[in-house]
């Protein structure tokens, strides 16, 4: 196909990065030439429609990558044996990691570099959009501490699946509907089943095509981005401030977290896990995608980690679509970012919902390079952080990804392990 052959030639990637820098100078040269009114009528429209593809497709996409994630768990017998304690494992991993994004994002504050007159004449430009979502949040706070519960569970689901901010009402419904079928007989349920495998292909292209799209959306995000700073350089300096967070965090997540799991909660060395791992994180880290990682894996986890095949054939491929530890913890320090840029205050409220959904999306996030900035778009507009503020850092999110990814794959080995040594306690891997 002529596009492949395009995108061969360029990595996306670089394209994104080519398509960022041309938005900067566009920008810049807009400013000098007194040309903002160009920028904001016959390039800003393209940047928003970018957003709008990102969000049309984040709550399908969500939606049938969790009923598939979880109706995976597939025949009870299995399910109740390894599902139950795999699936509390992984959810107090990513808890552990998103809340770890949120204390990171919260101490180091990258996005507080932003010059505040700079974030002024930003807000000032979401102002209508911002204004609504802080008296929301006023009125939130004083609604008392069960109040995120009606946030979660909707009266009528095709209202949710109307309103862009009531994401986390859709992704309850989808738990909901894919542990009844969970439940129920797989010849029954196979008809749904086919369904939504066939969905999934077809949403996933679409999701390819909207990314394929990303360099012509960043350059006109970038471009009407840098217009509306006035050309200041200081988002500059808190990007670059904002790339080392996320860093740090992963590779603190990576090199201090998991060696400690590794060391006391399996029969393995610490070194010996590392060992193994590293091909693996290398392989993950070039691909940026743990779906196509999978195989590499599970032959390290089967035949250099020595995790029975039953354990990892249900972990891992469970793992690709669930547990996405760095995914979570790089999506809590960008909405931190992208809402500290962009002068969002953000109530308690507003981090437990941040909280809720992270742990949440990540979980629906498909394990495929920049999978989780569609669902980022999502994140941001649920509390009400406008989802244009992406293009602060969809340029950069390359080198993150892939640093991600490379978590994302160590994190279900690390379950792996533990998994095999609770099922087979005399089998040492
Ligand atoms: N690329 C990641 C993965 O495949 C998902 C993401 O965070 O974008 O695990």
């Amino acid at each position: 196909m002529k596009t492949q052959r395009i995108t061969t030639r360029i990595p996306l990637y670089l394209q994104i990065l080519i398509g960022m820098l041309v938005g900067i100078i566009v920008g810049l040269a807009a400013i000098h030439l007194g040309g903002e009114q160009v920028i904001h009528n016959w390039i800003a429209p393209w940047g928003k429609l970018f957003i709008r593809l990102l969000q049309v497709i984040a709550v399908p996409l969500i939606f049938v990558t969790l009923v598939k994630g979880v109706t995976g768990l597939q025949d009870m017998g299995r399910f109740s044996r390894l599902g139950g304690r795999t699936l509390l494992l992984y959810l107090i991993f990513i808890s552990a990691a998103v809340a770890f994004g949120i204390g990171m994002g919260a101490v180091v504050k990258p996005g507080s570099l932003v010059d505040s007159g700079a974030a002024a004449r930003i807000s000032e430009k979401y102002q209508s959009e911002i204004a609504d979502k802080a008296l929301r949040a006023a009125e939130m706070q004083h609604e008392g501490p069960l109040r995120f519960l009606d946030d979660i569970v909707p009266a009528n689901i095709t209202l949710s699946f109307t309103d862009n901010s009531k994401t986390l009402q859709v992704i309850f419904f989808a738990i909901f509907f894919a542990c009844a079928a969970l439940i129920l007989p797989r010849e029954k349920i196979r008809p749904v089943a086919d369904f939504f495998d066939a969905l999934n292909e077809i949403i996933l292209r679409m999701v390819g095509w909207i990314i394929a799209l990303a360099p012509v959306g960043v350059a006109a995000l970038m471009a009407e981005l840098v217009a509306s700073f006035g050309g200041n350089g200081s988002i500059f300096a808190a990007l670059a401030l904002y790339a080392l967070t996320v860093a740090l965090a992963l590779l603190i997540i990576m090199y201090v977290f998991y060696p400690i799991v590794i060391r006391f909660m399996s029969p393995l060395r610490t070194s010996e896990f590392v060992k193994a791992m590293y091909p693996v994180q290398l392989f993950a880290f070039t691909t940026s995608s743990s779906a196509v990682t999978l195989p590499v894996t599970m032959d390290a986890v089967e035949n250099k980690l020595g995790v029975s095949k039953e354990v990892s054939s249900f972990v891992l491929p469970v793992g690709v679509t669930i547990n996405m530890d760095g995914t979570s913890c790089y999506q809590a320090i960008a909405t931190l970012f992208i809402a500290q840029a962009l002068g969002v205050d953000l109530g308690w409220m507003q981090i437990v919902t941040i909280l809720l959904m992270t742990i949440l999306s990540s979980i629906g996030t498909p394990g495929i390079p920049g999978g989780s900035y569609v669902i980022l778009a999502m994140v941001l507009t649920s509390v009400g952080i406008p989802p244009e503020g992406l293009a602060l850092i969809i340029g950069l999110d390359r080198p993150l990804d892939m640093l991600r990814t490379a978590v994302n794959v160590t994190g279900d080995a690390v379950v792996a392990c533990m998994i095999h040594k609770q099922t087979d306690p005399g089998n040492k891997p």
